[in-house]
């Protein structure tokens, strides 16, 4: 297989969806039954949700901080951490995905697009930062609330809901000569336009997945196979 040359005037931008983690045994969300996990998305995943029934939300994520703190990093997420290590900051991790499982394999210079598992906030715009929460809520009543009086919500971006710290990641793909993307279906935007937006600044762009993603034709090389298997050695830094 051809490997990714990366010369020393080269900076990279990492985005990384459901796929990457499909591996160290967590489920992807457009499997083929369109579940989650068993659950159909607007059921879980929607402002809409959280207005009726927060504690099924709750259950739904407090279920998946379980599976997230019981998964281990793969072959992929070390790879991409190793990268990290030798190009510094002329790298760059934006992830979709609400694991933890870049960090955990080594990766500091990342941005969790679409929120953290292990994190809560309050359900209003109240300016409270996110807080570190682990806990299982097998209950609404053990939900605590915000001094302000909202209840603590999951650290999450919903669906139809903005991600977060969109200026930060236009900024690092207009720099950006070579942007990666992998395990991602290439269907829930903005996260799907990224490839678009590097393509004017006249980025290289690499796909790395089983399948071909949704916005294919929008990269100039697809690299198929299963993560995990194909990042580690995939990279020629000069
Ligand atoms: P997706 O579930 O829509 O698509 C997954 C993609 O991964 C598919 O294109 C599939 O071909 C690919 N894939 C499957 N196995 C792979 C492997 N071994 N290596 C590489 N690629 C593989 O994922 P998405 O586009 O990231 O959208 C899902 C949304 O749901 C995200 O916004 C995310 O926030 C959320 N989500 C997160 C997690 C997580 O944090 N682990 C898991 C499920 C869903
Ligand atoms: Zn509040």
């Amino acid at each position: 297989m051809a490997g990714i040359s990366i010369t020393s005037s080269d900076r990279v931008f990492v985005l990384t969806g459901a796929g990457i983690s499909a591996e160290s045994g967590l489920p992807t969300f457009r499997a083929e039954d369109g579940l989650w996990a068993g659950n159909r998305i607007e059921d879980v995943c929607t402002p809409e949700a959280w207005r009726r029934n927060p504690g099924l939300v709750w259950t739904f994520y407090s279920k998946r901080r379980v599976d997230g703190a019981k998964a281990q990093p793969n072959p992929a997420h070390f790879a991409l951490a190793e990268l990290e290590g030798r190009i510094g900051d002329r790298y760059f991790l934006c992830t979709q995905n609400v694991d933890d499982l870049h960090e955990r394999a080594g990766s500091t210079r990342l941005l969790h697009m679409h929120g953290e598992l292990a994190k809560s906030r309050c359900e209003r715009d109240c300016g409270k930062p996110p807080v570190e929460d682990h806990a299982f809520y097998a209950s609404l009543d053990e939900v605590g609330r915000c001094a302000c009086g909202g209840r603590m919500r999951p650290h999450i971006v919903f669906f139809g809901e903005m991600p977060l710290e969109m200026d930060r990641i236009q900024d690092e793909i207009h720099k950006a000569t070579l942007m990666l993307v992998i395990g991602t279906s290439g269907s829930v935007y903005p996260a799907a336009s990224f490839v678009h937006w590097a393509r004017q600044g006249g980025a290289r762009t690499v796909y790395i997945g089983p399948e071909h993603p949704l916005n294919a034709s929008a990269f100039t090389q697809i690299v198929e196979g299963k993560a995990g298997e194909v990042l580690p050695g995939l990279f020629d830094v000069e």
